[in-house]
């Protein structure tokens, strides 16, 4: 290197390093080295950097979005057993995972079922697939998340913390059934709902399906005018199957303490011998 591109490199770093531009800083000069060797046009060096920036800043974007939402870890799509919820469509649901139609005009998806059978699972799936898919979302459980408005209404800051909450395209509203009326008023869930309505989207999961519903907001008018806006625009998904924590246990056991896979394997070998 000479002396001058030693000057040149330096200015370089300092500059990208003004320009925050840190991704770029790191492979600049690898490029610079190729595009040297090889005499590519200008026009093609800049455009490859640009190209490195981009790709670069799409992924800390999604990194972002990833540890914003709070997911559970570990529940996707892949690992899903759709075969033990015969009548949930995987096709409706890989449809409804690609955010297409439905997020733009902030309909819902509500996902009833019993305790063990995969609604957390599922709706946490949902939101990681519409996350790499370049949407925003927020996993909340119900409780946490009313407890949260609470607060800020009691300092007088619930619109501005619901109005926060658009910056998602989704809001997974997990275990509604467990916030109860004397957890306190629950007008602020109505109130979350409400300013969403047709605007942003929300997936709600539930062990009730509306009957129950009562129990959660102060009285009934407001119950119905919460269920009124929620399904006007909704997909709803019934899960009634038996709770998959107890099927493994129950299939754990007629394996004698082996996984079911493992023991179904076992049977054979010892059924040939
Ligand atoms: P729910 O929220 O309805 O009570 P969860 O989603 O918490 O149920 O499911 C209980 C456990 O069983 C979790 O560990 C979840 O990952 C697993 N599980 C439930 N259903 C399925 C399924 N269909 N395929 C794979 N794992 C499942
Ligand atoms: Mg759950």
């Amino acid at each position: 290197m000479t002396k001058s591109t030693t000057v040149d490199a330096a200015r370089v770093e300092l500059l990208l390093s003004e320009l925050r531009l840190p991704g770029v800083k790191l492979m600049w000069a690898r490029l610079a080295e190729q595009s040297d060797k090889e005499g590519w046009p200008a026009a093609r060096f800049l455009a490859a950097i640009a190209e490195h920036e981009m790709t670069d800043r799409g992924r800390r974007r999604m990194e972002r979005h990833l540890s914003e939402a709070r997911l559970p870890a570990g529940k996707t799509l892949a690992t899903f057993d759709f075969e033990t919820v015969p009548m949930v469509s995987k096709a409706q649901v890989m449809a409804l995972a690609s955010g297409n139609e439905w997020l733009g005009k902030g309909a819902n998806i509500l996902l009833f079922g019993p305790p063990g059978g995969g609604k957390s699972h599922l709706s946490s799936a949902i939101g990681l697939a519409l996350i790499e898919n370049g949407r925003r979302v927020f996993f909340a459980r119900t409780t946490d998340l009313v407890q949260r408005l609470q607060i800020a209404r009691r300092e007088l800051g619930l619109e501005s913390a619901i109005a926060k909450l658009d910056r998602y395209d989704l809001l997974i509203l997990d275990d509604l059934a467990y916030v109860t009326k004397d957890q306190a008023e629950t007008s602020v869930l109505f109130e979350l709902i409400a300013a969403r309505y047709e605007r942003r989207s929300m997936l709600i999961t539930a062990n009730q399906p509306f009957g129950e519903w009562g129990k959660i907001f102060p009285d009934q008018a407001m119950t119905l005018a919460a269920i009124d806006r929620l399904v006007h625009h909704a997909t709803i998904l019934e899960m009634n199957v038996e709770s998959y924590r107890r099927r493994e246990a129950l299939d754990r056991k007629r394996g004698r303490g082996r996984p079911a896979n493992h023991a179904t394997i076992e049977k054979t070998r010892s059924d040939e011998d």
